[in-house]
């Protein structure tokens, strides 16, 4: 069994097919204290939890918000995108290599490696270097490649799609720099 690092909703709906397509049993995790503000971090659990229901599947959840962990631990790099990301994906995805260790996984992955947004390959070497350490076999695949379609069904589903990335400086690097 493989756990699955989901991110949201949206962005989960292709890698379960995947998943499904080839009989790999998984189960997913939730733990994204990045999301911002409080009212998009609840937008986008409801988003997953209708995945959930629809694809019947099984998620750890860790609904606890993390705004202030968020920023002790970024708020130094709020400027340097690469590293406040860095810490991101390297936080996330060593929670879900912990809770893959508990749980007796066999392997991890995450969603992230979906979306054609995100740092793809900054992604993989950290996931590559926290498999190394922990002894944990990573699921690598390409999930960018399924990423029209799984906007698709999104869209089909009427599933909420975020603007932007998760954090509040994302939102600001999308929002208030563009309006300026
Ligand atoms: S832009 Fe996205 S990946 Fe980067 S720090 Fe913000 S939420 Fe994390």
């Amino acid at each position: 069994m493989i756990l699955m690092h989901l991110c949201c909703g949206p962005c989960s709906l292709y890698p379960i097919k995947v998943l499904r397509a080839r009989r790999i049993s998984f189960k997913g995790f939730f733990y994204n204290p990045n999301l911002h503000p409080y009212r998009e971090f609840r937008e986008r659990i409801k988003a997953l939890e209708t995945v959930q229901k629809i694809k019947e599947l099984e998620i750890i959840w860790d609904k606890g918000y993390g705004l202030r962990d968020f920023l002790e631990k970024t708020f130094e790099f709020k400027d340097k995108p690469e590293k406040r990301c860095e810490i991101c994906y390297t936080w996330r995805l060593k929670a879900t290599v912990k809770k893959a260790l508990e749980i007796k996984a066999e392997a991890f992955t995450t969603t992230l490696l979906y979306s054609i947004y995100q740092k793809h390959e900054l992604i993989k070497e950290i996931a590559e270097d926290l498999s190394n350490h922990y002894k944990i076999p990573f699921f690598y695949e390409d999930f960018r490649k399924g990423f029209k379609e799984g906007l698709e069904e999104a869209k089909k589903l009427g599933l909420y799609l975020q603007g932007y990335c998760g954090c509040i400086f994302s939102e600001e690097e999308r929002y208030y720099k563009k309006l300026k």
